[in-house]
């Protein structure tokens, strides 16, 4: 496949420049530069260095085919240097918050990957397409739809690619869940349970402060049961029916702590969700289907992901979410290709969890669009 398409557009890249006009050693090094572009890995820069960035994508970036840690942004002067030596990072690819846009300068860095508080999103994902860089931003894509729509609009305008980092749609098991799902392997799935949650830990961090976090376990983790539940049913949903517990109201006294909701699509599939700041132990994504059932649990941990279904276990390898998500990434731009993970993916979640946060304060179901 990657041969052919080689072979194809050097045939291409030949006839365009004429080939009865040149020489055979310009031709052979023109070749070899159109070769070398096909090649070449693009540079990743990363905004925000918390841990995420530090424990997972940094060292994901090691293990890409199509990508390179190429440069960073930081407001921490400590994390420049560290960085630096321990990924070889040269100093003109180092930037700070208020220095960031010269990045448009930088040729070395072909895309940003916005890692910091939900509500920063938005601001540098503009930033970095008015740059003129590809934008991979992570979940959930912002705070409000009006932001989500405003960095759609930028990358459009910039000419760039915007993924969201919802790398559970590239592990193994969670294709499979949706291949099962899609060609109706056990019939037509009916029932939809999906939640995510785990105790959070430190009080005074931002995901508990709603200017930064923008909600709270919704937001963060029970994002992915949202997403399960989309892609696994197929449809959108036509009704959000919420409720919400909130037993540590001082911990908790800005963003949810635990919320239960169902959705409603337009077949008549279900979906019942869960999410918790409260609460480990919620890890799973479970299909009923007319004729069996299949699910995952844990089904969005970083590592270790367990398929099951009614007739035994789903053997597929263990992969590296970070990596693959950037690859894919990567290969879209470099093929021109879309990605299955657009803002306008990003986009629909931060409108149906809008929608779920409606139906809590309204105690009644809310309808979607
Ligand atoms: P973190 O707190 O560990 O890191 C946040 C980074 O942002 C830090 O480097 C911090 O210095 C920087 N920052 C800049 N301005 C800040 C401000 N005003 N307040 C606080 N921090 C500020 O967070 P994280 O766990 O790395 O999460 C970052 C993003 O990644 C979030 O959007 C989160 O939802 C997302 N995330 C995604 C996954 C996933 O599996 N895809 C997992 C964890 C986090």
């Amino acid at each position: 496949m990657r041969r052919s398409v080689t072979r194809r557009s050097r045939r291409e890249f030949i006839h365009q420049v004429g080939v009865a006009a040149i020489t055979a050693p310009v031709a052979a090094s023109l070749i070899t530069s159109a070769h070398a572009q096909e090649d070449k890995r693009l540079g990743f820069a990363l905004v925000g260095l918390g841990s995420l960035s530090t424990n997972q994508i940094a060292p994901a970036l090691q293990k890409t085919k199509h990508c390179r840690l190429a440069g960073i942004v930081t407001g921490t002067p400590a994390k420049e240097q560290a960085w630096a030596d321990k990924y070889n990072i040269p100093r003109k690819n180092i930037y700070n918050y208020e220095n960031f846009d010269r990045v448009a300068d930088n040729p070395d860095i072909d895309v940003v990957y916005v890692v910091l508080p939900n509500a920063m999103h938005g601001e540098y994902t503009i930033r970095a397409a008015r740059a003129g860089k590809h934008v991979l931003c992570e979940k959930p894509m912002e705070v409000s739809v009006k932001k989500c729509e405003q960095m759609i609009e930028a990358c459009k305008k910039a000419n760039r690619k915007l993924a969201i980092g919802y790398r559970c749609q590239f592990v193994p098991h969670h294709v499979e869940a949706i291949r099962l799902a899609r060609e109706k392997v056990f019939g037509d799935v009916k029932l939809i349970e999906a939640s995510f949650g785990f105790r959070i830990g430190d009080p005074n961090q931002w995901r508990l402060k709603r200017a930064l976090a923008g909600g709270g376990a919704l937001m963060d983790v029970g994002i992915y049961a949202l997403q399960g539940a989309r892609y696994i049913s197929g449809e959108e949903p036509v009704e959000v029916f919420a409720s919400e517990t909130k037993t540590d109201t001082v911990k908790f006294e800005e963003v949810d702590e635990s919320i239960l909701w169902s959705m409603r699509f337009p077949s008549g599939v279900m979906a019942n969700c869960g999410t918790s700041y409260l609460v480990g132990g919620m890890n799973r994504l479970f299909a009923a289907a007319e004729k069996g059932w299949f699910q995952l649990d844990p089904a969005y941990s970083y590592s270790g992901i367990q398929g099951k279904t009614n007739r035994g276990l789903m053997e597929f390898p263990q992969v590296d979410h970070f990596a693959t998500e950037m690859d894919d990434f990567a290969l879209c731009i470099k093929n021109n290709k879309p990605t299955k993970v657009p803002g306008e993916e990003g986009l629909r979640d931060v409108k149906i969890m809008t929608a779920i946060y409606e139906s809590i304060r309204k105690g009644r179901p809310v309808k979607l669009g």
